[in-house]
């Protein structure tokens, strides 16, 4: 038995963090590490921002936490219209919660209430992807498709109606257009099975995380996925806790595509790994019919608050300031041609796919049937320990859903420079 009294999941010894600076972590033994993973795709500026550091330090110093329902605060109404303004206005209202799952908590509460006050309470399934990611609380986790996840909890999860999600690398059609045409067949044949006036909305991030290695949605099946909802009358929400605030090189990543959801969460970035603080954005008229209904029955002790607000607040006006958008693009571009020099050197590199900063990458056993590796080769473990021992920190998981196989996350800091890319 371990003689720490802190637990968290199974896994081998880790070495004990000392300090940090940009995209650099060094352990008590003096040992240091590129952070390839910004942590948990969180780190978005890097380590000991100075900027994030004295905002920070500047609200400790005024207050740190006041309650939402006793006072409001500059920094989360500063931070609520830059966020709206991040979106170019599609979406104008703003709840502030403490992390990802809570964003999504928050949505799908939202989205049920809104069809209540609306009289349509017979709205009660959400739609998902199989598979995906949207959170480790108990509402987050019915929407997420990813079985290892889902199983114990299965029967005490309200699960939602789960589709196949996008996978260009090894679908079974002849074109990625005849692809999206049957996602979107079987999904429509889903909701009508269901019954088209009992969906709340439709779930799905643009661009998935550890669960799917960075899969990506075209503009096509985003289209489509639209079409189906206002066909249905029910809602799109984005899921873009991770791949929201700069990650793929625009604010969101929906943006790449010019599809808007309805409603949007995000977190991760948003809080740069400084403070925990994530988002839901959503369309106005949702919050009027809400609150003119009873209001929002739903909150987090710690949401909105002045420190938590005054970090996003730094976070983003640092990825304005230093132009990270455009670093993401032109580092990305180097970052993945650094992947393919990977994929035509080892026949096991199956498929590099991502944008922006966001880079997943597919190991297989065989290159041309795309076969994984067994689940026993404990790949995606040995990989992660390999790259660590070289001093890089890799995302890994293995999809266990027998949909994929192993995959890692190369995901660094928005903040990176040419030559710490070539490292
Ligand atoms: N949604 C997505 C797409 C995620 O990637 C994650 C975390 O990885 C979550 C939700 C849950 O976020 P958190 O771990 O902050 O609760």
């Amino acid at each position: 038995m371990s003689s720490s009294p802190l637990f968290y999941q199974a896994g081998p010894a880790m070495p004990e963090v000392s300090h940090a600076r940009g995209v650099f972590l060094w352990d008590t033994e003096g040992r240091d590490y590129l952070d390839g993973c910004s942590g948990a795709i969180s780190c978005n500026l890097g380590h000991h921002h100075e900027g994030i550091r004295d905002a920070m330090l500047a609200q400790l110093d005024k207050v740190a936490f006041t309650y939402r329902t006793q006072f409001e605060n500059g920094p989360a109404m500063a931070l609520a219209q830059s966020l709206v303004d991040m979106t170019n206005q599609d979406l104008e209202k703003v709840f502030f919660v403490s992390s990802g799952s809570e964003a999504v908590e928050s949505a799908i509460k939202l989205a049920r209430q809104y069809f209540f006050a609306r009289g349509e309470s017979q709205r009660r399934h959400f739609v998902s992807l199989r598979p995906s990611y949207h959170g480790s609380t108990l509402g987050a986790l019915g929407v997420t498709g990813y079985q290892p996840l889902e199983v114990p909890f299965a029967d005490i999860t309200q699960g939602s109606i789960k589709v196949p999600g996008p996978d260009f690398f090894r679908r079974a059609e002849a074109s990625d257009d005849a692809h999206v045409r049957e996602l979107l067949r079987q999904t429509r044949e889903q909701i009508e099975a269901a019954g088209g006036d009992s969906i709340i909305a439709i779930v799905l991030e643009p661009v998935g995380g550890a669960s799917t290695g960075a899969r990506m949605v075209n503009k096509a099946y985003l289209e489509g996925v639209r079409e189906l909802c206002d066909e249905f009358g029910c809602l799109l929400i984005f899921d873009e806790v991770l791949s929201g605030v700069g990650r793929t090189g625009a604010w969101f990543a929906y943006q790449h595509w010019g599809v808007v959801p309805d409603l949007l969460t995000t977190a991760k970035g948003l809080g740069a790994g400084y403070y925990p603080v994530g988002a839901l954005l959503c369309r106005a008229d949702i919050v009027d019919t809400v609150m003119a209904n009873g209001g929002f029955q739903h909150g987090h002790t710690y949401a909105g608050n002045p420190l938590a607000c005054a970090t996003g607040l730094a976070a983003v006006e640092a990825i304005r300031k230093e132009n990270l958008l455009d670093n993401v693009a032109i580092r990305g571009q180097q970052l993945r041609e650094g992947l393919d020099a990977l994929k035509a050197r080892f026949g096991f590199v199956g498929d590099v796919r991502g944008i922006g900063m966001l880079w997943g990458v597919e190991l297989v056993q065989d290159l041309s049937s795309k076969a994984p590796f067994p689940a026993e080769a404990n790949l995606f473990a040995r990989v992660t320990a390999l790259a660590k021992e070289e001093g890089l920190l890799i995302y890994p998981r293995r999809s266990l859903d027998g949909l994929a196989g192993d995959h890692f996350l190369v995901c660094p800091p928005l903040t990176i420079s040419e030559q710490e890319v070539s490292l």
